[in-house]
C-alpha cells in the first residue's frame, strides 16, 4: 500500500467518525469520501538530449463548497492518485477551519524526481502540466501553488504559460509567484510563519516559554528550511534538523545563518560540520520542547510514536502523522497541532495573494503577517477549545471544526437536504 493510500484511508475514516459524532447530515460524507473530479494527464516533455519523455500529472479537485478549488502542486518520485486525493481532502478541512478564506479544497501532483531534470526540461515539464490541466483550472475555478518541490519560479512558468493559453494577463491564475509577477510578499515564508504563531500559541497554553525552548525540525525544504530561520529569530533554540541526505544535532543550538548558507552552498545540511550526524529516526525521537515534522507523510508512525520526547509536535508537512501513532501520542500528553491548522499559513496568505492580485494592489509584508496572525491563531485557539470541551483530539477537534463549517455551508447552499 502507497503512502499516499494510507493517508488517504485515514482521512477518509476521520471524517466518517467526525460527521458521525457532530450529527450533522450524514450526506456529507457522499460528498468528502471522493473528489468531486480527478483529471489524470500524460505530459510528454522533450528532453535535452532530443528525446521525448513522458510523465504523469494529477489535478484533484475534492470539494468547492467554500469556493474555488485551492491546492498545491507537489513534483515527487512518489506522487500517486491517492497522495492527491488525500492531500486535496485535507486542503478542503484547511480551508474550512480558517474563517474568512472563501476557498474549497485541490491539489496536484506529477510524479517525478525534478533532482534529475535540467531547468530548461523543468520549465517544459511545468509548462505541460499547465497545458494540460488548462481547461479544468481558473481564477474564480481552480487556483494551484507550489507545495513539495515547487517554488516561485516553477509557480512564474506556469502564471505565463496559462496567460498565454488565455491570450490575456491571469497571473492570478496561480498563488506563490515572484513578487516581480504579482507574488505577495511574506508568501514564500508564509507556511512556516504561521506554524510559528500557531507553536507560540501552543506554547503558551501549556505553560512553556517559546524563547529558549528547544526545537527540531525534519525537512530543509520551504517549509522546514523557513521555520528553522524564523523559530531561530524569535529566539527558540533549533537543536536539530535533517534534509533527505540525513540529519544533524548540536545541543547547544544551530548557527542557523551559518547552516542557511552551508545549505546554499552544498545542498545539503547533513554534512554540516558544527553538529553531530544522527540518522532521521534519531532525530525524531530526541528530547525537545516541539518537534516539527515539515518533510513528508506518514513518518511519525506506531514504531517510533511511544519513543517520541517532544512536549508539542507541529505538523508543518501534510499528514506527517499516523491515525495510530496519534493515538498513542495523545496518550502520552503531547500537545499536537495538526497539519490542517499548523501548515495553514501557506494557504492564508495565497488567500492574500489572490485578493492583491485580483486588486492589482501590493500590500506591505507586514500588513501580510498580521492579517496571518489574526486568520491563523484564533482559528487555532478555536480548536484548542473544543478540544478541551469535548476532550478529544487536536487532529478531531480540527476536522470537526472544518467538517462544520462545511455542512453548514453545503446545507445553506441546498446541497443536503430535499
Ligand atoms: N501546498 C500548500 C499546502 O499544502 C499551500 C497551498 C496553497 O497555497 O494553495 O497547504
Amino acid at each position: 500500500m502507497s503512502e499516499g493510500t494510507k493517508l488517504l484511508e485515514q482521512t477518509r475514516n476521520l471524517i466518517k467518525e467526525c460527521i458521525d459524532e457532530l450529527g450533522v447530515n450524514p450526506s456529507v460524507y457522499e460528498y468528502m469520501k471522493e473528489p468531486r473530479k480527478t483529471i489524470i494527464v500524460n505530459i510528454p516533455v522533450k528532453m535535452d538530449d532530443g528525446t521525448v519523455k513522458s510523465f504523469t500529472g494529477y489535478r484533484v479537485q475534492h470539494n468547492n463548497a467554500l469556493g474555488p478549488y485551492k491546492g498545491g502542486i507537489r513534483f515527487h518520485p512518489n506522487a500517486d492518485l491517492d497522495e492527491v486525493k488525500a492531500l486535496a481532502t485535507l486542503m478542503t478541512l484547511k480551508t474550512a477551519i480558517i474563517e474568512g478564506v472563501p476557498f474549497g479544497g485541490g491539489k496536484g501532483g506529477v510524479t517525478v524526481d525534478p533532482k534529475k531534470l535540467s531547468q530548461s526540461e523543468l520549465q517544459r515539464l511545468s509548462r505541460g502540466y499547465i497545458r494540460a490541466i488548462s481547461l479544468f483550472i481558473g481564477t474564480k475555478k481552480d487556483i494551484p501553488a507550489p507545495d513539495v518541490n515547487t517554488n516561485p519560479q516553477i509557480m512564474a512558468w506556469m502564471a505565463d504559460e496559462y496567460s498565454y493559453i488565455r491570450r490575456q494577463a491571469e497571473h492570478e491564475i496561480i498563488t506563490g509567484k515572484p513578487i516581480e509577477i504579482g507574488g505577495s510578499k511574506g508568501r514564500t515564508q508564509a507556511t512556516s510563519r504561521g506554524l510559528m504563531f500557531v507553536a507560540q500559541k501552543a506554547c503558551e497554553l501549556i505553560g512553556i516559554n517559546f524563547e529558549g525552548s528547544e526545537v527540531v525540525i525534519q525537512g530543509f525544504g520551504n517549509v522546514g528550511g523557513n521555520a528553522a530561520i524564523l523559530f531561530h529569530e524569535a529566539g527558540a533554540k533549533v537543536i536539530a534538523v535533517s534534509d533527505v541526505e540525513g540529519a544533524i544535532y548540536n545541543r547547544n543550538g544551530l548557527d542557523i545563518p551559518e547552516l542557511i548558507k552551508y545549505n546554499k552552498q552544498y545542498g545539503t545540511i547533513a554534512t554540516y560540520p558544527d553538529a553531530k550526524q544522527i540518522t532521521n529516526e534519531e532525530l525524531l525521537e530526541l528530547e525537545c520542547d516541539i518537534l516539527a515534522p515539515c518533510a513528508l507523510e506518514n513518518q511519525i508512525t506506531k514504531e517510533n510514536a511511544p519513543r517520541i520526547k517532544a512536549k508539542i509536535i507541529a505538523e508543518g508537512a501534510n499528514g506527517p502523522t499516523t491515525a495510530e501513532a496519534d493515538k498513542i501520542l495523545e496518550e502520552k500528553g503531547i500537545l499536537i497541532c495538526p497539519d490542517v491548522i499548523a501548515n495553514a499559513g501557506g494557504v492564508v496568505v495565497s488567500y492574500l495573494e489572490w485578493v492583491q492580485g485580483n486588486y492589482h494592489f501590493q500590500w506591505k509584508e507586514e500588513t501580510v503577517n498580521a492579517e496571518l496572525y489574526e486568520k491563523i491563531v484564533p482559528a487555532f485557539e478555536k480548536i484548542y477549545n473544543f478540544a478541551q470541551e469535548r476532550k478529544i483530539s487536536m487532529r478531531r477537534s480540527a476536522f470537526m471544526v472544518g467538517i462544520k463549517r462545511l455542512a453548514d455551508v453545503m446545507e445553506i447552499r441546498g446541497w443536503l437536504s430535499k
